[in-house]
Formats: C-alpha cells, structure tokens, sequence
C-alpha cells in the first residue's frame, strides 16, 4: 500500500512524478505529495485526496526542478490530512523522505526524538523516521546514505523508502525491507517506483532492490547498492516486458470493466504453452524440477488472503477432487500466528495478485523455515513471492489495475485447475478419458467466458433492482460455495452495500432468518451433482418473499421458472464452474457500485498490493 515515485535526472520533475503518482494510485489515496529539490532548495506540496487535488492545489506554485520525490498514501498511522500526508521532511528541513510501510518501534524512538528537542507535526510513523536519519546524519556529521544505513538499522517494521538531502543534490536514496522498490535505468535519468508501472514509458530496464538493500542514485554514477551490513552489491539488471497500453483504460470507463472483459485473453494467456488438447498434455514449467515432491506431499496447505484466499478455496476443491491430496486453506496471517504443523512432507501453495501480499510473504517465510516446499502463484513478474518460493508459475493477467480483484482471480483459478491436471494425470487419480476430456474442456473456458460477457446488458438491469438495497445473500454449494463468498465480497468491496456468502445448505443454520422481501439472494445454480438440493434452497428463499438472482446453465428451465432473474452460463465440466459463474457476479457488483455512484477502481478504505501486515 501507499504509492511511492521518484525522478532524478534533466527534464522537469513534476510533471513525470504526478503521472506516475496517477499510475500507482490503486495503491492509496487518501492523500498525496511532491518534494522537488531545486538550487539546494526543497519545495513540498501535499494534499489529502487524489492525486489530482494535489494537481489543482499546486497548480500556481513554482513547480520546477530536475529532481523529486512523490507519494500516495494508504494511511496506518495518523488521520489522512493535509499534514500527515508524505513527502516527510526533517526538522531542519534538510531532508525530504516518502514511506511505503510502518515503523513498528516508531514510539519508541518518538520519545527520545523529542527528549532531544524534536517537534513533530504530524502523527505517522514516516515523520518518526525522517527525524531519525536526521538525528543520526548530524550528530556525526555522516552522508545520507550512511545516516540512512544506520538508522534502518535501528527501526523494526516494514518499509520502502526514498529520500534526498538538500545538501547533496544529484542524489536519492532509497531502501526497502518487505515492501517493494524498482529503479528504472533510463538515458541519463533515473526512476524509482514501487512497481514498474510509472516507470515503463521512459525505460523498460529496470532492477528491483532486494530486501534489506540501499540503493544509492547519483546522476554521475547511477545505482550504486549495497546490503544494510555495507556489502557491495552487483544488481541484476531486468528488460520488462510490458506495453504501455495494458495501464490505460483503452476506451472503457474503468479499469475493473476493461479487467473484466480482458477475462478470455487472459485466461488463455494463462494456459498458453502449458496444456495441449491434441497431444492431451499439461505442464507447468514453474513445477517441473519439483513435481515428485508435490505428487508425494503429505498434504498441501494454500496460504492466502483476500480474493485470491478465495481462488485457494477452489484449488483445494479441485487438487483433492483430481488429484487426491489432502488440502488445507489458511488465512495468510492466521497461519504465522498460530504456531501451525507444518514439516518437510508439507507442500504450501502461497497465492497473491502482486507478490507483495505482507501476510502472505510472512507464512512463505514461517513455511520454509519449517522445512515445506514453497510453490507461489503470483501475477506481478519478479515481486517478492516470485522471488522468495522455492518454485511457481505466473498467471499472466497483466497489470490489474482495478481495486477489486477480477482477472487475478479466473487467472489463479486456472492454473490451480492446470495444477489438480498435472497432479492428477501423474498421480493417476483420473482415468486417461477423464483427463483428455478436462483438458479439452478448460482449453475452451476462454470462449465460454465471452459468451458470459454477452449476458452485461441483462445483469445491468438486474442490478437496478438489487441497487436500492442495503443487504444481500450469496449461496453456492461445493465449487461454487467459493463463488458465492467471491461474489460477496465483489459488492461489499466497491458498492458498500452488506453481503454475505454461505454454502447453500447452511442457509436453514442461520441465515434464513434474514429472509424478506427486502432481501435479494443470488444464487450459484449450475451444480449437477446437487441440483434438487439447490431447488430446494430456492423454494426455501421463495416461500419467505426473498428475491432470487439465479445462475444457471444454458437451457435450465426448471429453475428459471422459479427464481425472480437468472443469468446464464454455458454448461461446462463441474471443477471448472467457477471459471464462468464468477464472471456474472463481477459484473454484477460493478453495475451495482456505479448506479450508487461509488468510484468503483478505487473504493474507500481499501488499496490494491496489501504490503502492510
Ligand atoms: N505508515 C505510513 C503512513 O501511515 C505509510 C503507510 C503505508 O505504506 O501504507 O503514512
């Protein structure tokens, strides 16, 4: 969380720092900030709200200067005002610093800040830090990077920063510790970022800065990084294959609706070279040197949160439905807290959009220490659970923008489905016939997925009926009861609107009480093997006046002459249900959100890569 930018180099820096603000706004926005160092002078502007207040609060303000830092925030500690709003600067206003993280000991180290004299404006742990690295630098007369070096030493917690010194122009210096940081290596510019994506239409070279490292960025000498302990480092340089076009809305209103449409493509991007329907092979090239460990686990645990806590679920279904291995689910954070059993014969699954997830990052560490095998599946390329797991597979989405999760999810879901083939078809827990008929079928998901999206204009009707609401209910039974905490959450997320999801059959254990007229239940309805159950749950709902949004497949009649509204899906192979009948309930949840007028890519309170724990 929070969105930090930085330029160093000859063109204006303003102007290429609120872009890049803008690009990583799904990060945070309660607030935003520029410093620009000009002829030793440091000129801050900070504003609560969007970047584009920001833009209109500074916009007759000098603005000029070659070298800057920017931020947008996700607030933890102190209200998200005008004040606490970052870039921080020192007491002597020295030194200008922006933070992605918490300070966890930042108390502590307040209290003998102020003992010294230390004024503090502001309430975060960022402002803390700032005063710290100034204490340091000047009671020893040290550069930056060495005040720096010392005082994160010092500090407990979780941080990407950078900072510049106005006594030494020309110079940034940035540092991180479980938060993410690139360096973009441009024609005598530099760019750092917490991910690629205002950097790569100046550069597509780029290092990302490894936990623990300084990097020290001069115009004279470029990066120089060395490790917290001082040891030089050579940094690995990566070419980002990356399209500008993939960050722009390209002609939708937001990006969850063009994330959402880019769901065949994306899903067969992440198939692509991994399955073959003639040959009637699949193969995930991130598996191959581990694959007899994980078909010999003892028992697989997936660690995950969020969304993708929910794809996790449908792995589960489908590694023990396929593939015979028991599966557990775990909340991330739930299992670093609760001195979970976990040994060699472990395999841990850890699923996350950015890589950057800081629970997530947290159990992958608990899980290697004890000895598991670490397999990640993760979206964005080279982020810290690419590089932390033993081993994994991408989901090649590309950038998702959007705050609520859509194409990270049907991605996860597919290659945790290429996952249950593989073990499977090794395992021989499937018959040959079986296996070749999953595989045809889940290379035909993409275009089943475009035929869902044909359904947008009927499922935006039905969301002005469901709109004025303040609750609803979401049922689905085995594959689909993950669908139906998915949908859920979709309209808690951008619509504010209460949700809930449940397996069907736990309706009549409590829930039914909630039942009226003024209570609109959607209902996953495509299970074969419980569909008089699912019936049943219906006539349940309609017999206590409850609204019924049904989903169901192509050609069912039974149930349509039932429920209130339905939405079809084309019939597919049960295990890959969830692949088409989330696609509804996406679209559902963005209809909703817009007729109340919430902005659906960035709702409050939430921000996109969760790297605080
Ligand atoms: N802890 C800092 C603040 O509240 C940074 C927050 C973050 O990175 O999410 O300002």
């Amino acid at each position: 969380m929070c969105g930090i930018v930085a330029y160093l180099g000859r063109r204006q820096a303003w102007p290429i720092l609120i872009k890049g603000l803008q690009r990583l706004e799904y990060r945070g926005y309660d607030s935003a900030g520029v410093a620009l160092l000009e002829n030793n002078f440091l000129k801050v502007y900070k504003k609560k709200g969007k970047v584009e207040e920001l833009v209109q609060s500074a916009s007759l303000s000098d603005r000029e200067g070659t070298q800057g830092i920017g931020h947008t925030r996700w607030a933890t500690h102190g209200a998200p005002d005008d004040n606490n709003a970052h870039p921080h600067i020192s007491q002597d206003r020295r030194l200008a610093l922006v933070h992605n993280g918490i300070i966890e000991n930042y108390a502590l180290l307040k209290k003998a800040l102020e003992k010294e004299g230390h004024y503090f404006s502001g309430e975060t742990d960022t402002e803390v830090l700032v005063h710290f690295i100034e204490e340091i630098q000047n009671r020893d007369d040290l550069s930056l990077e060495e005040a720096v070096r010392i005082a994160l030493t010092r500090v407990t917690g979780a941080y990407a920063i950078v900072v510049m010194d106005r006594n030494e122009p020309g110079k940034l210096v940035a540092a991180r510790k479980a938060s993410p940081l690139v360096i973009g290596l441009g024609d005598g510019e530099y760019f750092l970022a917490s991910d690629a994506t205002p950097i790569i239409e100046y550069t597509n070279r780029v290092i990302y800065l490894n936990d623990e490292e300084i990097a020290v960025v001069t115009l004279a000498d470029g990066p120089q990084v060395r490790t917290m302990n001082n040891e030089e480092q050579t940094p690995f340089i990566q070419v980002l294959d990356m399209e500008i076009e993939q960050l722009e809305k390209g002609g939708f209103d937001h990006f969850m609706l063009k994330e959402i449409y880019e769901q065949p493509g994306t899903i067969a991007d992440c198939m692509r070279g991994r399955l073959n329907v003639e040959q009637g092979w699949v193969r995930l090239g991130g598996l191959d040197d581990y694959l007899n460990r994980v078909v010999q686990a003892r028992r697989i645990i997936i660690a995950a949160c969020g969304t993708s806590w929910h794809s996790a679920l449908i792995g589960e279904y489908l590694i023990e439905d396929l593939a015979r291995i028991p599966v557990e689910v775990e909340y991330a954070s739930e299992l670093r807290y609760r001195n979970p059993i976990i040994s060699e014969e472990d395999v841990v699954i850890a699923i996350s959009q950015s890589g950057e997830t800081a629970d997530t990052l947290a159990a992958i560490e608990l899980a290697r220490e004890k000895g598991a095998l670490v397999y990640g599946i993760v979206n964005v390329v080279g982020s810290s659970i690419a590089r932390l797991t033993h081993c994994g597979s991408y989901i090649h989405a590309g950038p998702e923008i959007g705050v609520a999760s859509t194409k990270a999810f049907t991605g996860q879901v597919t290659l945790l489905a290429l996952m249950a083939l593989t073990l499977a078809h090794r395992r021989g827990t499937i018959t040959e016939s079986y296996f070749r008929r999953l595989v045809l079928e889940l290379s035909e998901i993409p275009q089943k997925v475009a035929k869902v999206l044909e359904s947008n204009a009927k499922i935006e009707y039905i969301a002005g009926e469901i709109k004025d609401r303040s609750n609803a209910l979401y049922l689905g039974r085995g594959y689909n009861f993950p669908v139906a905490l998915e949908g859920a959450l979709k309209l808690k997320e951008i619509s504010y609107i209460h949700a809930e999801g449940y397996p069907a059959a736990e309706m009549k254990h409590g829930p039914i009480a909630l039942i009226d007229e003024n209570m609109p239940v959607i209902v996953i309805a495509t299970n074969k093997s419980a569909y008089d159950k699912i019936v049943s749950n219906i006539q349940e709902v309609k017999a206590r006046k409850g609204m019924v949004v049904a989903v169901v497949v192509e050609g069912d009649e039974v149930i349509s002459g039932m429920a209130d509204y339905v939405i079809e899906i084309p019939n597919t192979e049960e295990p890959f249900t969830p692949l088409l009948s989330v696609i509804p309930l996406q679209l559902l949840s963005y209809h909703i959100a817009l007729m109340r007028g919430c902005n659906v890519d960035q709702p409050r309170n939430l921000a996109k890569s969760v790297t605080v724990e």
